[in-house]
């Protein structure tokens, strides 16, 4: 982040705001645990220079690496979908996530692995980039003002569309993230933190960063893996709490109208973990209405919060 001490435009040098302490996290980086200020890559880097790479975001609840396994599983599926082959086995990439949390003494906070093509040209041929690049930061992360975890919080649906499965498919987890940060971007324009992205069909995916459900008298509905979204691993969980509580889940293709019918709207996802969408404004091009869904939580979305709380905080946080 830089703080530009100057107007837009103007070649002056820009001055780095310190958002962290230089030496923290200590971070790997191409075979090297480091100091954040040393953590660098090649401006080469088609991660860099072409957002050609995989990442995940993974959460480290007392210690454990949660689902740390389906992580892994996931990374290397997205890797293998660009083609792009991991030099390191499943087992050592673990390790280095281990390392990491070690090395800065965490017990709660989150994990990002990152997989880059690599240093290679100027040109975008992926076959002159011969060594992957291997990245993991083990930090913190809030993704949400904690008071909207309590009250819920004011979503907009984008006018963006989510990028179909057949151009890029969503379930890819790269480094091209450019369609969910310019779809946050309108909600952030509103002041608000998230939205609703539609796919192309005009049917509800996910939010920018996060899967969605609908409460509709008591059954919980999320919409499929193939509608254009991320296959989310807390997703997954949800859906297997919602299962063991009695609750009916469902996977189904809905649009906007449903959404807003709803008893109850929550995202998930690793750094979002569980949170309540209780207000849905619709896109400008739509009258830009604004629908209470719920007052606060609903209560199907209170009690899997409080089921997801309770296992993340439990002793034996599960790693597959
Ligand atoms: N959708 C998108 C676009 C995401 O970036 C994420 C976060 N990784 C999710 C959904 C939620 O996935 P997960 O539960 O695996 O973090």
């Amino acid at each position: 982040m830089s703080q530009s001490t100057t107007k837009p435009g103007d070649m002056t040098i820009t001055a780095p705001v310190q958002v962290h302490q230089e030496d923290k996290p200590l971070i790997y980086v191409n075979g090297r645990i480091v100091p954040r200020s040393q953590a660098t890559v090649s401006v080469y880097d088609h991660g860099l220079l072409y957002g050609d790479g995989v990442f995940e975001g993974i959460r480290v609840y007392n210690g454990r690496i949660f689902k740390a396994q389906q992580h892994l599983d996931r990374i290397w599926a997205s890797a293998e979908a660009i083609g792009l082959k991991i030099h390191i086995s499943p087992k050592e990439m673990l390790d280095l996530q281990r390392k990491c949390i070690e090395a800065n003494e965490i017990v709660n906070g989150y994990i990002r692995m990152i997989v880059t093509r690599g240093e290679g040209t100027l040109g975008l041929n992926p076959n002159l980039c011969p060594v992957p690049g291997i990245i993991c930061i083990a930090d913190q992360i809030r993704l949400y003002p904690q008071e909207l975890y309590e009250n819920g919080m004011k979503v907009v649906v984008a006018e963006r569309p989510r990028i179909p499965v057949e151009c890029l498919d969503p379930r890819i987890k790269s480094l091209n993230y450019l369609n969910n940060i310019l779809a946050k971007t309108e909600a952030l324009d509103k002041g608000l933190f998230e939205v609703i992205m539609l796919n192309t069909e005009g049917y509800v995916c996910e939010g920018s960063g996060d899967n969605i459900f609908l409460v509709k008298d008591g059954v919980v509905i999320t919409p499929p893996t193939d509608a254009s979204i991320l296959e989310g691993i807390t997703r997954r969980f949800v859906m297997e709490l919602c299962a063991k509580m009695g609750i009916t889940v469902r996977e189904e293709l809905f649009r906007i109208e449903t959404l807003l019918d709803a008893d109850e709207v929550f995202l998930t996802g690793s750094a979002a973990e569980i949170i309540a969408a209780t207000e849905v404004e619709e896109r400008a091009s739509k009258g830009g209405a604004t629908t209470r869904i719920s007052e606060g939580e609903g209560p199907v979305t209170n009690k899997l919060r409080q089921a997801f709380t309770d296992v993340v905080t439990s002793a034996d946080v599960p790693e597959d």
